[in-house]
């Protein structure tokens, strides 16, 4: 017996197959709209690689801002939700999850059994999700992958003070003219988006433990800002940005055993 989760998100796709022990079987990331086709994709691809046949699979759960085009699916669950189950069973002492995705960013409290208590969610400015640091990595022309490790050679933090994407934008290419070296500029854009994510975490508030999910978890800059930012550790799972598809996974996991 297996279980899928398909996180159709804004930017990327993830799927994750998990066995009926709640082992992860295997795992997929794909960048693509949420739209159908990359529902479609993620699913074949990850099915292919697991030498699994559709029909092995008893149940799935779909999740993310495309949720609605992943028509094979089982059921629907929010992104809060499956990022909530996922977190808990792999840190169960966290109690306030922060997610920062490609579009949007949440932070949400949870319960000791991984319930949703309360939630704080920021989907009308660009400045606190993934969508700032692309724009970024379009300006520098410096892969997202590499930002972790060259923030952490920054020997001091270029101030980026503008509220508004498009502004900082500006405000990075009036630094490179200033030859402020780049580590630098990569450490101030991973503080200036920690500190937008902080301030509407700070709302709910933030109560330990504390884990950062999502795409943006996968860099270590913005993890070690944030976590100055809220002045106290922040717990990163190995694999951040499938958090939300193993919740879905585990969600159809137990879906399937109440109801069998
Ligand atoms: P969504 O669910 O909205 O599609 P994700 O949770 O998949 O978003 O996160 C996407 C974001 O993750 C991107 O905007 C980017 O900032 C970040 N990201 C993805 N891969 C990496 C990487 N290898 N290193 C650093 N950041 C990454």
């Amino acid at each position: 017996m297996y279980f899928a989760g398909i996180d159709v998100g804004s930017v990327a796709s993830k799927a994750v197959i998990l066995d009926g022990e709640e082992n992860i079987v295997d795992y997929a990331v794909m960048p693509g709209l949420p739209s159908e086709e990359s529902a479609k994709k993620i699913y074949d691809d990850l099915l292919e690689g697991s030498g699994l046949s559709a029909s092995s699979v008893n149940y799935i759960v779909a999740t993310g801002y495309g949720r609605v085009n992943v028509s094979f699916a089982d059921k629907q669950c929010t992104e809060i939700l499956c990022h909530s189950v996922g977190v808990n069973s792999l840190l169960p002492s966290v109690r306030t999850v922060i997610d920062i995705g490609g579009q949007d960013s949440k932070a949400i409290k949870i319960s000791p059994a991984g319930r949703v208590v309360n939630f704080i969610m920021n989907d009308k400015c660009a400045a606190g999700t993934g969508r700032f640091l692309e724009v970024m990595e379009g300006v520098l022309k410096l892969e997202l992958s590499r930002w972790g490790e060259m923030a952490s050679r920054a020997k001091n933090t270029a101030a980026i003070s503008s509220v508004c994407t498009v502004f900082a934008e500006t405000e990075v290419i009036s630094k490179v003219a200033q030859n402020v070296p780049v580590e630098e500029i990569i450490a101030g854009l991973c503080e200036s988006i920690a500190m937008r994510v902080a301030q509407m975490a700070k709302r709910l508030p933030v109560e330990k433990d504390v884990c950062l999910t999502g795409g943006v978890a996968r860099n270590m800059g913005v993890v070690n800002k944030l976590s100055e930012c809220l002045e106290m550790p922040l717990l990163v799972s190995e694999r951040p940005q499938i958090t939300g598809a193993l919740g879905a996974a585990l969600i159809a996991l137990r879906n399937y055993r109440d109801h069998a």
